[in-house]
């Protein structure tokens, strides 16, 4: 039936019915993609590495990136729960990175190629 209502419609063809829904409709960014929300990882992370926050991060999105551990950006909802996990005080959301951080914020966002 509902195959049947598709093919009688000028804007659906019956091949639509087998694609994903954002190839068929135009559906705004803002509801196929996260807004850009995150929490930043920098320099005191270097050296320590303890992995604390990587055991409070309820979607696991805390990658070891070589001599620190970094957030995918993409993956990160801004919860805060590995700020205070830190015990070096390494994470801060992105707006609030201190000044001469700064650096770490696209070091985050380009090691996941975001
Ligand atoms: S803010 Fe929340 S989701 Fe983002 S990295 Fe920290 S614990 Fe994970
Ligand atoms: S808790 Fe802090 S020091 Fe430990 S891995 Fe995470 S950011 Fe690095």
């Amino acid at each position: 039936m509902i195959r049947d209502a598709a093919k009688k419609s000028s804007r659906f063809h019956s091949t639509d019915l087998e694609r994903p829904l954002t190839q068929v409709m135009a559906v705004p960014s803002a509801v196929c993609h996260t807004p850009d929300m995150t929490h930043i990882i920098t320099s005191p992370c270097i050296g320590t590495k303890d992995q604390a926050c990587t055991e409070v991060c309820p979607v696991e999105c805390i990658y070891d990136a070589g001599e620190m551990y970094l957030i995918h950006p993409d993956e990160c909802i801004d919860c805060g729960a590995c700020v205070p996990a830190c015990p070096v005080s390494a994470i801060f959301p992105e707006e609030d990175v201190p000044a001469g951080e700064e650096s770490f914020i696209a070091r985050n966002y380009e090691f996941f190629g975001v």
